[in-house]
């Protein structure tokens, strides 16, 4: 269906625009979205997460670290990047903030060592975006490269403490998404997508076939139309009720990392809030 159709009640059906973030927020749990991206006045949000810290951190340093001349790109240079754009929101105390702040500059040194600073990525934390049916969906990804004949490469930042599997990147929908649309937004193959773990050095590699990364976008896709509907229902008034029934909780263990736990009684009830500093893989003093 394309913009401008009609949808829910004769109503005419925008493009839902969206990260795919978005999608995977209403996947993991109904309620969450609503609670993140409907409700207004917006919930309070929990306290911000140490790991959420020092994962920005990194990304920023990196980020920094390719937008210097070719010759400043150095081992040292990371290091300092990190320190200039540490944030210190989530932490314990003091003595841990400063331990994980050591660490994840051990984490860019030892990543930027491993790269020909001469290298000119296409793009670094660039924008890309893609239509499909029923939405407008972009992301800004961390690094593309230009692999010649290979074509562009999705690369992505993770800084969390669990490893990560093959099937992490295959099954990924926002890599996915990543990948069809820096081929749409750059002109150029790209059908490789890749997660490097900073914390262990490993890069876990996935070169989706043609018919892999279609079926990724229209699941992409699919799950836009259903929220498009829903948010189209709930912005034209429904009771409290109706609307609890339109995103009922998916309540598990992500109910503990919810930013919303606070906002909902089922998800507090099976896991309380955890610590701010509990994504952290640091003994805690
Ligand atoms: S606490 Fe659990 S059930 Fe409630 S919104 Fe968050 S993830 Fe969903």
């Amino acid at each position: 269906m394309s913009e401008g159709q009609l949808g829910f009640e004769g109503m005419p059906r925008r493009l839902l625009q969206a990260a795919p973030s978005r999608l995977s927020t209403y996947q993991d749990c109904p309620r969450r979205y609503r609670l993140r991206y409907l409700d207004r006045p917006a919930p309070p949000k929990g306290p911000p997460w140490a790991h959420n810290s020092l994962g920005a951190a990194v990304h920023t340093a990196l980020a920094n670290w390719w937008k210097l001349p070719p010759t400043r790109r150095t081992v040292p240079a990371a290091g300092v990047l990190l320190d200039d754009a540490w944030l210190s929101d989530g932490f314990r105390n003091d003595e841990q903030c400063a331990a994980a702040r050591s660490r994840a500059r051990q984490m860019v040194e030892r990543y930027v060592a491993d790269l020909d600073p001469h290298d000119e990525p296409v793009g670094v934390e660039r924008t890309v975006a893609l239509k499909t049916d029923h939405a407008a969906l972009f992301g800004r990804v961390d690094r593309i490269d230009d692999r010649g004949a290979e074509g562009v490469v999705v690369v992505d930042y993770k800084t969390g403490r669990h490893l990560l599997t093959v099937d992490d990147a295959r099954t990924s929908l926002a890599l996915a998404v990543y990948a069809a649309a820096s081929e749409r937004t750059l002109h150029r193959r790209c059908r490789r997508v890749e997660l490097h773990h900073l914390p262990t050095g490993e890069v876990i590699v996935w070169d989706h076939s043609d018919d892999g990364l279609a079926r990724h976008v229209r699941r992409a896709d699919s799950i836009a139309a259903e929220i498009a509907e829903l948010d189209q229902r709930f912005r034209s008034g429904v009771s409290h009720a109706e609307a609890d029934a339109m995103y009922p909780t998916k309540v598990g263990q992500l109910c503990g990392w919810c930013d919303y736990n606070r906002s909902c009684p089922q998800g507090a009830a099976v896991a309380r809030p955890r610590d701010p500093w509990a994504g952290l893989d640091l003994p805690v003093s």
